[in-house]
Order: C-alpha cells, then structure tokens, then sequence
C-alpha cells in the first residue's frame, strides 16, 4: 500500500500550482557558518523554482561528503548514496527514468578520487543530467585530509608537511574525454553567475559538468580568498551561447569573448595559468546523449503475450 505521508506524492494533484523556492527547501542546512555550499544551495533552489521542475519529478542524488548532504536540504526525491558512487547511480535512474529531471552533487574528493572513473564514463555517456562537483580543495567532512585537488604545499592532517603532488585539474580532465558536451566553471562567491550557470547546465541536453569553487572556511580559508578579494584575478568568458551577465561588468572588468563551441580554445583557458576562469568552456549539443541509446522500446501487449508463449513453449510436454 502506498505510504500517502509522503509529502511529495500529493504534490502532482495540483496541476495549476506556482512553486516558490520554499517549495524546494527541505530542512535547516548544517553547514558551517560561511560554508560556500550555502549560496550553491540558495542559487539551486532558484533554478528549481525559475524552472517550476516538478519536485516529485527531480531527483538529487549525491556521494559522501560536505557536498553530499544536499539532497537532505531539497524537497525534492534524494538519493545520499556511497562514496564516489553518485554518478552511476544517477545514470541508472536516468536510463530507466528518463523524464526525471536528475541532478548530481558531489565534492573534489568524492568525483576526482574514489569516484574518478565513474566521472570519466559518466562522461563518455553523456546522459542528460546535471553533475555539480563543489570543488574546495579538501576533504572537509573528514575533517582536513589531502584530496586530488589541493593545491601543492598545503598542509592536512594526511600530509602534514603540504600537499606533494600538483592538483588535478577538473575541468581538463573532462574536457579531454570523448564526447564531453558541457563543462563550465563558477564560483559560490558569485551567486549572478553561479545561477546563470546552473541554468546553462540544466537547460544543456547531454551531460553538463559544472564545477563550482567553493569555499570552506574551515579547512582550505585562503584558497579563494584571493579571488574574492580581487576581481581583477577573475576572467570572465563571455558568449551569446555561454553566460553572460551584464551587471558584472562593473565588478569584474576582465572579459573575454569564448565561443563554447570552440574547443581547443576550451582546453587552452582550462589549463592552470594563474587566472581563475568563470564561464562556459564547452557545449556541444549535438553528441548522442546515452539514454536515448541504451532506451529500449517497451514492448506491445501482442509482444508480450508472444514472449510469454514463447517462454512457456519451453516447458511443453
Ligand atoms: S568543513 Fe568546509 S566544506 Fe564542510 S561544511 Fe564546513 S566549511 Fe563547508
């Protein structure tokens, strides 16, 4: 019997609703004062809302992590799954639920480590779901370990005399994958653009990889800092078919026109050069997106019955 307590089950009777972002808020988020994951919470909301994405119709589905904990603070269907497993499950809910709008929440570590090769194929895929990798240079739910995209030197509780390896870089990574079609960087510092991003992400058919930097002022403090004091370490990649958002230009007087289509150009701005780049890297819309791929017709009732007969043939005597 259907458990009606369920909130969400009720939610679909009302075919004239308007969704508000309370609507999608779930709970009291339990992050630290000043945690970045707040402002990504707050500017997910309200993509959910600008899209009216019906809550028993969106799933959030994530690994482990401070990341991870998103699906508790959106009233939406959740899945807080196993470390590094976020996207496969995700994939397996988008190919047999393909009208679900399907999200993906994971940290640094939980994508780039354990989760590394599931973000690769997940990739090569290209199911059309939206995979928000909150990047803050550590593993901070378990309180300051060394994680693929420290930065060099910095000191955990891992490798307490700094980092020894230069950070793996997200975006080249995925930029490097065949059949990449959406990969995108912002900041939880820049909540215009961390919105407008996410809205090129969930508007993107295919598999939009977003990589947000976050700040966790626990653990990684001066990481961002930089960038948050000083505009002028930011450039902004401006595009018709990328992000745009006039009322930065005050603020952040660095801009570059980037084509996403261009993806050469993508890999050059995506490698490490000191600058902290904001914006659309690539889109592609016209790569095969894997559910339409795998998707396999539902038979008829004449085919059925066939099958069964077929089936049962088997055991005649
Ligand atoms: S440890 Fe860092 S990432 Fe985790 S909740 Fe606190 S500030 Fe945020």
């Amino acid at each position: 019997m259907i458990d009606q307590t369920c909130s969400l089950l009720t939610y679909g009777l009302d075919e004239d609703r308007d969704l508000t972002m309370a609507d999608y808020e779930s709970g009291l988020a339990r992050w630290c004062p000043g945690c970045g994951d707040h402002a990504i919470l707050t500017a997910t909301q309200r993509l959910l809302e600008t899209e009216q994405l019906p809550p028993e119709q969106t799933v959030f589905v994530s690994g482990i992590g401070c990341a991870s904990r998103f699906p508790h603070y959106v009233h939406t269907y959740g899945f807080h799954g196993i470390h590094g497993r976020a996207l496969p499950v995700a994939v397996g809910v988008k190919v047999r639920r393909p009208d679900l709008h399907v999200f993906v929440v994971m940290g640094d570590g939980d994508c780039c480590s354990i989760g590394s090769a599931h973000w690769v194929h997940t990739t090569r895929y290209n199911p059309d779901l939206v995979a928000l990798m909150l990047d803050n240079g550590v593993y901070g739910l378990t309180k300051n370990q060394t994680s693929p995209t420290s930065p060099k030197g910095k000191p955990s509780n891992t490798q307490p005399r700094g980092a020894l390896l230069p950070p793996l870089n997200p975006l080249s990574v995925t930029l490097g994958v065949t059949n990449a079609s959406f990969v995108a960087q912002t900041g939880d510092w820049v909540p215009a653009h961390l919105y407008e991003t996410l809205l090129a992400a969930f508007r993107h058919r295919g598999f939009a990889f977003v990589r947000i930097l976050q700040r966790c002022p626990q653990y990684t403090t001066d990481l961002y800092e930089g960038a948050v004091r000083d505009p002028g370490l930011i450039e902004l990649l401006v595009h018709p078919d990328g992000v745009s958002v006039p009322d930065l230009a005050r603020i952040y007087k660095n801009q570059v026109r980037h084509d996403p289509a261009d993806l050469d150009a993508a890999r050059r701005l995506a490698a490490p050069d000191g600058k902290i780049r904001l914006g659309v890297l690539y889109r592609n819309e016209t790569l095969p997106v894997y559910e339409d791929i795998r998707s396999v017709p539902a038979p008829s009732r004449a085919e059925k019955v066939a099958l069964l007969n077929t089936e049962l043939d088997r055991y005649a005597v």
